[in-house]
């Protein structure tokens, strides 16, 4: 599939854009600015990728041919980088919306901790979805560009005004493609945990609309088509559109989703924008009917929940034959916190404020925390589901001794159980076994000074 483009003599002089397949047959024509939404809307239906680099397209802004970086404007215009840098921000539906200028495609995460990835790669800076929790805005990459989201969205606040603000990363696919495919190629480290990786993403949602899904389906091609396994984690269900390229990639790519809890007044109080989670099950469901590998974190599991919430909780997880599952405890910790309180009191919901606050005491904590760890092993046995991978803080660490911590501590060391690209799946580890039979008989080995 290539793009040609023709001068036609009308009179006056116009260029025109014509699709064609391998055999020279003209499968799609284009006006003489084709938006960035008409071409990778054609790379979709056609399943191949355009290096909209190559194809000497021009700016719609200052009619100069695009060879390097670009970005759409509001209405979709595809703009060289010079006027795609000195665009204004627009707002769509609340959200001011912008072109992120940084340079970075694939970087290296912490997130192999979790046995996730060993890299990330966000297709934008900001997320619609704005979740309560969100710990994204206090990193510090978000502290190094307080001048930049200034400047390209108006940001003051990045933490008060998350899920306010959008910079796309239109470009991301065609200079992973170079980094790919020219030198030595993208060079990516691997640890025994991440096994090479690359999460989407760790600070957006990669499928939150049609531009970022657009983006993501690009960079999931280039990095599975070059041997590169991929994990997408995203709240959203416009991931299914991609389920033939999801297909193709076999188990070279994982789709899974945060299901915390299916109680939608919480859910909906602590993450007011993202699809609610029944939505996120049934995509998972689809995916998961079709033959995509996928994957549920349950990540964090609330204090409301008892035994039979997590019980009814893991029972809809293992529905959707998942290859792990993903679990953590919340973590009173930081300012994120207090933030997810004071929603759950905006919301009207004191009872369920009143629970998470309570995990302030870090006894209560510890007890909360060790419990659900232990209840979610437990049930998946007693429910012969997919392996539970968990997540245990480093607090918890620090406030327990003996063979409780040392099983807690085997918990963070152990691979998840995942096999990507037709590797050996690493062995379930034993450290993911239930804890002990009741709370009582550890009591002893808790020492929460924390
Ligand atoms: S979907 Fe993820 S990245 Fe987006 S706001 Fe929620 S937690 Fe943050
Ligand atoms: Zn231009």
């Amino acid at each position: 599939m290539r793009l040609e483009s023709v001068w036609e003599t009308d009179g006056d002089f116009n260029r025109a854009f014509y699709l064609e397949d391998s055999s020279g047959e003209v499968i799609r024509e284009f006006e003489d600015y084709p938006t960035l939404d008409q071409l990778r809307n054609a790379e979709k239906q056609e399943q191949e990728r355009l290096i909209l680099t190559n194809l000497g397209i021009p700016c719609a802004n200052c009619t100069s041919e695009i060879t390097d970086r670009f970005a759409a404007d509001p209405r979709g215009n595809l703009l060289c980088w010079d006027c795609a840098v000195t665009t204004d921000h627009s707002t769509e539906a609340g959200i001011r919306v912008n072109t992120d200028p940084s340079e970075a495609t694939v970087s290296s995460s912490q997130l192999h901790k979790k046995s996730l990835c060993d890299h990330v790669l966000n297709v934008a800076t900001g997320c619609r979805h704005g979740c309560k929790f969100c710990y994204v805005p206090t990193t510090p990459g978000y502290e190094t560009r307080k001048k930049l989201l200034n400047k390209q969205v108006g940001v003051d606040d990045r933490q008060q005004e998350w899920g306010s603000y959008l910079l796309y990363r239109d470009d991301v696919p065609e200079r992973l493609h170079t980094e790919l495919t020219t030198g030595s190629g993208l060079q990516l480290e691997e640890t025994n945990r991440g096994r090479g990786v690359v999460m989407l993403s760790s600070g957006t949602d990669p499928y939150q609309d049609r531009r970022a899904a657009q983006i993501s389906r690009g960079v999931i091609h280039e990095l599975t088509s070059h041997g590169i396994p991929v994990r997408v984690l995203t709240r959203s269900s416009i991931v299914v559109q991609d389920v033939d390229l999801l297909l193709e990639a076999g188990d070279a790519v994982k789709v899974g989703t945060s299901i915390p809890s299916f109680d939608r007044e919480i859910v909906n109080a602590l993450e007011p924008s993202a699809p609610p989670p029944l939505t996120r099950w049934q995509t998972l469901d689809m995916l998961q009917l079709e033959g995509v590998s996928v994957f549920i974190s349950m990540s964090p599991t609330y204090p409301t929940m008892d035994e039979h919430g997590l019980h009814r909780l893991l029972t809809r997880a293992i529905a959707l034959r998942p290859s792990v599952v993903f679990h953590e405890p919340i973590n009173p910790r930081g300012q994120n916190f207090e933030m997810m309180v004071e929603a759950l009191e905006d919301a009207g919901l004191s009872d369920a404020a009143n629970e998470f606050h309570r995990l302030q005491d870090p006894h209560e904590w510890v007890e909360y925390a060790l419990k659900h760890l232990n209840w979610v092993q437990q049930k998946t046995r007693e429910l012969d589901g997919p392996p539970v991978h968990s997540w245990p803080d480093r607090d918890l660490l620090k406030a327990t001794k003996g063979e409780l911590r040392d099983q807690l501590a085997a918990m963070r060391r152990a691979p998840s159980p995942e096999s990507f690209t037709e590797e050996q799946p690493p062995e379930h580890a034993e450290a993911h076994s239930p804890l002990f039979e009741s709370y009582e008989e550890i009591e002893h080995l808790v020492v929460p000074e924390i």
